[in-house]
């Protein structure tokens, strides 16, 4: 029989309850019990849904309060010295916030040992997903152990109520490539010293009474560093005989295994999980490099997109998989776990209904599961209405003539290389800037959004019920821009910024005024901790019919006589950070956003705008996997935000605004979108990035970020000017810019004047020091 799985489901709840019953007990109002009975629910109720859906192989373990890559590190030993663990024992749950997030001075850290100097691990993306991870930080200190059994005790909580789950454990060489190396350790070098450790994982969990386990190696999708491929061959023959009577599942997803296949397929495993909605062109060549008795799980139902699954070409795919003796050995899966798309379509009340149709959440996604698996068994006629349903949505969506806009076709058509040119090089424009703009040497600039206070929510809510005008509103937006704008002046911040008040999210407000683009009320996914984002759906051409930021930017400018900086967010960040559609290539909804950005960025300098800020944080997580798919996606990405930008004359200054982002590889393509200045992510990583920009002479301006504004913790005066100190021991004074690394929506105004007084002095303290 084929068994029906998923590789992991979402951990937020369907109405995030995860997120109040996180952000509650950190503000001290709920008790521990309180929100671990609050995750308990959560599991429950994710195994019931899966289990009612008909889902065999229901995930277990996949569930994380934070992360699940720093809950594996938690659970290891992995654990540096600093965050108060005593080295014995799991560690508490204060800790492992304390490494999420950084210290707050809380009475509960203190209390558990926790210096308030403390600060959060790295976070870094997921592959190519929005979701962030840990980075988890090894040394030769490391002394892995297991602390905790958290997949066995998840395995006994499913078969208390009655499901045997089917634990998920990040791989051991995933795991080591995921992690970063302190004092010179290579991570992949600590695999003899972590082995053990799996393996006693492995016998907990089949004492509790799994018979499968899934050990997620995503890794095996990328281009494996030196020592990877024995690392595989080492770890799968030490885990292969942890546990007899456990079957190993391998799981791969987000690309094909390509060059990694004869590896992945030689390994001693029961099963082995392929992606093939990312890579449905794998399946022969796996189908013909796997030994006869591994069991296939096939993704075939998209764990990346909200889209329905074309139930006939799925269907078709497992068809061939079946062929030559393999039926009885087939799993049916999601692509990967359903951890990046929201819970369920049911919540959904107010999408046009043709485009609902359409469309696949989480819950969703387990019916077509089940239901493909018994088309397998039983044969196409046992799942015949729900082929025929699904033959019709396909059809019904090729034929809809709301997804395509001439006008915008005919302007892409005619888009020519020197729209996407400056007019002339970054020095001469340099120049023109600086006569216009006049600033100090080291100018103190924000990421252009200030707190997203309980007051602004409650008027956005207002808006949304009627309760308040348009007007109302409006006015009430204008007085804290004013508010802000008055605070920057005063304070001395060079390049001040609107605020960004009137914006519920920065992809969410453009998508909002351009057309193509529809939206979710509860589609919410995880992106880090208790964040959430809920990604607009691009369901048809994209178009501005209005300009969208002008009057806030304008408004603003009116109030100070200092150079106000515009805030979009820029195309391929849009793009990215949505759900897109399938039909057009993605390369194309990027120009068409691009065109609709270019002519926001027109309207900005029209109104007097001296500097516009094009935000693309998600730059870098649209790059390809593979080395080989990369120039590619760089082409016509650095092409998008180009077309974008390249409208306004001379003096007029472009920034760029980028997080997270690791540069090394592709910092010549960082300069090629030329944008005057860059702002990036430094804090945490302690200026590393910038060896990047030093190593490549990068030619214009960056403001590499002094406070890591994604932990709460408020950074002195003297640790951001020593920051700063090192930026310009590698990076000319004269193109250094001072910024927090982030946009500083999620914090909380007390934090933000302290954090910006101390950078402000920061600045001057540094610049003091230049001139003498
Ligand atoms: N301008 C945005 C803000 O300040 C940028 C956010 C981001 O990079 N994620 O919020
Ligand atoms: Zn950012």
């Amino acid at each position: 029989m084929t068994i029906a799985a998923t590789l992991g489901y979402p951990r937020v709840g369907p109405r995030r309850e995860l997120k109040t019953a996180l952000e509650s007990f950190w503000a001290g109002t709920t008790t521990e019990a309180d929100l671990l009975a609050s995750a308990a629910a959560l599991r429950a109720g994710a195994r019931a849904v899966q289990q009612g859906a008909g889902i065999q192989h229901v995930p277990s373990g996949d569930f994380a309060l934070y992360d699940h890559v720093l809950e594996t590190a938690c659970a290891l030993g992995a654990i540096p010295d600093g965050y108060g663990w005593s080295g014995d024992g799991p560690a508490s749950i204060a800790t492992m916030f304390a490494l999420a997030r950084g210290a707050r001075g809380s009475a509960a850290e203190q209390a558990a040992g926790i210096p308030s100097t403390a600060l959060a691990l790295e976070m870094t993306k997921w592959f190519d997903t929005n979701y962030h991870y840990l980075v988890p930080r090894l040394s030769g200190a490391t002394r892995f152990r297991l602390l905790h059994n958290r997949w066995a005790d998840a395995v006994r909580e499913g078969l208390a109520h009655g499901t045997r789950t089917r634990p998920v454990l990040l791989g051991p060489v995933s795991f080591l490539l995921l992690s970063k190396g302190d004092d010179g350790t290579r991570p992949l070098d600590l695999l003899p010293a972590l082995l053990p450790v799996y393996a006693e994982v492995l016998r907990g969990i089949a004492e509790a009474g799994a018979a499968w386990v899934q050990i997620d190696e995503p890794c095996l999708v990328t281009d494996l560093p030196a020592g990877a491929d024995a690392a595989y061959r080492q770890a799968f023959a030490a885990l292969a005989g942890a546990a007899p009577g456990l079957n190993l599942l391998l799981t791969t997803y987000f690309e094909g295994l390509r060059d990694n296949l004869p590896l992945a397929a030689s390994l001693p495993v029961a099963g082995l999980h392929i992606d093939l909605v990312r890579a449905p062109g794998q399946l022969q060549a796996v189908l013909d490099a796997v030994p006869a008795n591994l069991w296939l799980s096939l993704g075939v139902v998209d764990g990346r997109n909200i889209w329905r699954t074309d139930l006939r070409r799925a269907l078709g795919l497992l068809t061939t998989a079946a062929a030559g003796g393999r039926a009885k050995r087939l799993m049916v899966a999601s692509s990967c776990s359903l951890l990046h798309v929201p819970h369920s379509l049911k919540l959904e009340t107010g999408l046009d209904l043709a485009l609902a149709c359409r469309l696949a959440f989480a819950n969703e996604k387990l019916a077509e599961i089940a239901v493909l698996a018994r088309g397998l068994d039983e044969g196409e006629a046992a799942i015949s209405a729900a082929l025929k349903e699904s033959d019709s949505i396909v059809a019904a969506a090729r034929a809809d003539v709301r997804l395509h806009d001439e006008a915008t076709a005919k302007r892409l058509a005619a888009v020519t290389p020197a729209m996407e040119q400056r007019t002339t090089p970054y020095a001469t424009r340099a120049a023109a800037q600086a006569r216009r703009l006049s600033l100090p040497v080291l100018p103190i600039t924000t990421i252009g959004s200030f707190p997203q206070t309980a007051e602004i929510r409650a008027l956005r809510a207002g808006l949304a019920r009627q309760t308040i005008t348009q007007e109302g509103h409006d006015a009430e937006m204008e007085r804290l821009t004013a508010e802000a704008v008055a605070w920057q002046d005063e304070i001395g911040v060079d390049v001040p910024v609107h605020g960004e008040f009137e914006r519920n999210d920065m992809v969410k407000y453009f998508g909002e005024q351009l057309s193509g683009y529809a939206f979710t009320k509860h589609g919410w996914v995880q992106s880090y901790g208790s964040r959430c984002v809920a990604p607009p759906i691009i369901w048809a051409d994209v178009s501005r019919p209005a300009p969208m930021t002008v009057r806030w930017a304008a408004f603003a400018q009116s109030l100070t006589t200092r150079p106000m900086k515009g805030m979009l967010t820029g195309p391929v960040t849009m793009l990215q950070w949505s759900f897109v559609r399938t039909d057009i290539p993605r390369e194309t909804v990027c120009r068409q956003i691009a065109l609709a950005i270019r002519d926001e960025v027109a309207d900005l300098e029209a109104a007097g705008i001296p500097i516009v800020q094009i935000d693309e944080p998600a730059f870098r997580e649209g790059l390809p996997l593979r080395q080989a798919d990369r120039q590619n996606y760089l082409r016509w990405a650095v092409a998008c935000f180009r077309l974008s930008a390249a409208v306004v004359r001379d003096e007029t200054q472009i920034h760029t605004h980028m997080c997270y982002s690791e540069f090394n590889d592709i910092i010549a393509d960082i300069a090629a979108m030329d944008a005057d200045v860059i702002s990036i992510e430094t804090a945490r990583s302690d200026m590393d990035l910038l060896g990047a920009f030093e190593g490549f002479a990068y030619p214009n301006e960056v403001g590499p970020g002094v406070w890591d504004i994604h932990s709460p913790r408020v950074p002195t005066a003297e640790e951001m000017a020593a920051l700063l100190r090192r930026a310009t021991a590698r990076i000319d004074a004269s193109r250094l810019w001072v910024n927090p690394d982030c946009g500083l929506k999620t914090r909380g105004w007390p934090e933000v004047k302290l954090a910006m007084g101390n950078l402000v002095a920061a600045a001057r303290q540094v610049r003091a020091e230049l001139a003498a």
